[in-house]
């Protein structure tokens, strides 16, 4: 606390990230990170700039990236926004269209939709989700005011398929619709086939889970030419060189080699598979995930309880102190190899309780 902040500072409730430990060696199964590491394209991308890449300022519009995105996507460049990570994108898609209007969401999802609803001064409606955590679309249909939800969900893993996306998208025609699909690529359907049908849909994704850059802050989102030009007046009020030279190039490169995106995804789902096998195994409650994590209630004993004991043996997950979710655990899916040493411990830690 500062006598020079503004009243707005004092009053803000930032976000709190996953921990990101320095220098021990954990198991690291709290943040989402991919398993494997990236693309090998990735990293030559990086090795091939030049000293002079780095001396000029990077392209402001990320032109060559934009065009990577829209070719994969079947989409045009002018669909196609660009910024430093998903999460940026998101807070200038709230200072464009959510900014002091309200907004509505579901009770268990990504923390930062209030974060930005209070920055931005948005009033934001938390529909709960059913006791079984699945979103309760019709109580959506007629949103009051742009709906913003994570498809797959955050921290449940539950997705919706692309006909309900559609279903909620056509029945508010008036009001944005807002997919965050941070989590692309591990099973569930992507709503971007409809950005050219759909001009109140705008799709965000982030490379940092799917292509396994989350150290680079790369995120787009697609929307209709219209959507992407407001984000561009956000972006260009605020930093005209959101992506560095290297962030372009490397993400250019992530999404070319779709070769690695099919084979890594299918890595990670399988060690998901057998993850959520071995913990239902051992009688936990998991829910069908089609993300990179897994959400899951012990059968004995209580979440924090398993959550310190993972501590001890040095294997990080998350919790949270929302009433509906206290006793729940958000796991990463991390190699096969990690999915084994996980199921071990708790094996272990179950035991110990008897
Ligand atoms: C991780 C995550 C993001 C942010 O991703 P970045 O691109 O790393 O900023 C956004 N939304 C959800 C639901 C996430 O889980």
């Amino acid at each position: 606390m500062s006598r020079f902040w503004v009243d707005k500072v004092s009053s803000l409730r930032p976000y709190v990230p996953g921990e990101q430990p320095v220098g021990q060696a954990v198991v690291k199964l709290n943040t989402n990170e991919h398993a494997l590491p990236p693309s090998g394209a990735v990293m030559s991308a990086i090795s091939s700039l030049t000293g002079e890449a780095l001396r000029r300022y990077p392209d402001p519009t990320s032109s060559s990236l934009r065009s990577v995105i829209a070719l994969r996507e079947d989409l045009t460049s002018q669909q196609v926004f660009v910024g430093n990570g998903s999460d940026e994108v998101l807070a200038h898609l709230w200072a464009a269209y959510l900014a002091d209007r309200p907004v509505m969401s579901v009770d268990i999802t990504y923390g930062f939709y209030p974060v930005w609803s209070q920055l931005y001064g948005s009033t934001l409606t938390q529909c709960p989700l059913r006791d079984d955590f699945s979103i309760d679309s019709e109580a959506l249909m007629n949103a009051d005011g742009a709906l913003v939800l994570a498809n797959p969900n955050a921290p449940t893993g539950l997705a919706l398929t692309r006909s309900q996306i559609e279903a909620l998208v056509a029945a508010n025609r008036n009001r944005l619709v807002i997919i965050d699909e941070a989590y692309y690529g591990f099973g569930a359907e992507t709503a971007a086939p409809l950005i050219d049908d759909y001009d109140n849909l705008i799709v965000t994704r982030s490379l940092s889970k799917s292509h396994s850059l989350a150290g680079m802050r790369v995120g787009y989102a697609l929307a209709s030419p219209a959507l992407v030009d407001g984000l561009d007046r956000i972006k260009d009020s605020f930093n005209s060189y959101p992506l560095d030279a290297v962030a372009q190039a490397a993400s250019a490169a992530a999404i070319q080699d779709v070769e690695w995106f099919a084979r890594a995804s299918k890595v990670v789902i399988d060690s998901r598979n057998s993850m959520t096998e071995g913990l239902l195994e051992m009688g936990f409650d998991v829910l069908p995930s089609q993300a990179n994590f897994i959400f899951t209630r012990p059968s004995r004993g209580s979440g924090p309880g398993l959550f310190d004991a993972l501590r001890e043996r040095n294997i990080l997950v998350r919790r949270w102190e929302h009433p509906r979710i206290s006793d729940w655990l958000r796991i990463s899916v991390g190699t096969p190899e990690q999915t084994q040493v996980l199921l071990v411990a708790v094996r272990e830690i179950l035991e110990r309780l008897e």
